[in-house]
């Protein structure tokens, strides 16, 4: 499976406060911001541009303007913290929404939404979710994309665990997935270790 370790530092240092227990979630929103910036861009390195001319004061210049046809994913609730970072980058994006609950003591993932535009056939899809702990989540949020046609999918979490990754390739062999890191692994509760401890809770405040 294509597996992309993005090792800029700017994205490590972002990660080292994120990680950091005593991060105030006002900061941690920002850092998830901002790593998510850096982890988008190297998502999209290869998005579809089409070539344009724009005129400078100074005559006319050659250049790329991203193409129509860029889908963005966040799984609720955590993706939403990357949201806004691939929508400065891709103004143009539409979103779609993909609902997914995690039951406390099994770890389960069951889908409570899911909204997607109508045809995602030709789209370039980034489907963001921070946390790549068993899989579970990813693989049902890439189950609903593929079924609702799409076949050029990216996945951008900040941070994974080897359990996701294999249970991804196993289900998606095909979907890129950008991390900055591969944690040691799991705890009984499924919480990625040493990871961050909850996205969601530390983004918001819950
Ligand atoms: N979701 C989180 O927010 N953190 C984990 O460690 C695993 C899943």
């Amino acid at each position: 499976m294509p597996l992309h370790l993005v090792d800029h530092p700017l994205v490590h240092d972002a990660l080292a406060t994120l990680r950091d227990a005593t991060t105030s979630p006002q900061t941690f929103r920002h850092m998830a911001m901002r790593i998510s910036l850096l982890l988008a861009s190297e998502a999209t390195h290869d998005v579809p541009t089409s070539s344009i001319q724009v005129q400078t004061p100074l005559g006319p210049a050659d250049g790329r303007r991203v193409r129509d046809g860029v889908v963005v994913v966040p799984v609720l609730r955590a993706g939403l913290g990357m949201l806004d970072a691939v929508l400065e980058l891709i103004p143009t994006a539409r979103v779609g929404h993909i609902g997914l609950q995690r039951d406390e003591m099994t770890a389960v993932a069951s889908q409570y939404y899911s909204k997607l535009p109508p045809s995602l056939a030709g789209a370039f899809v980034l489907m963001i979710d921070p946390m790549l702990a068993t899989g579970g989540s990813a693989v049902a949020a890439l189950d609903l994309i593929r079924k609702a046609g799409g076949a050029d999918v990216r996945m951008i979490c900040i941070v994974a665990a080897p359990e996701g990754i294999a249970l991804v390739e196993r289900h998606h062999p095909d979907v890129h997935i950008y991390t900055p890191v591969v944690d040691h692994g799991l705890n009984a509760h499924k919480f990625i270790v040493p990871g961050l401890g909850d996205f969601g809770d530390r983004l918001y405040g819950t």
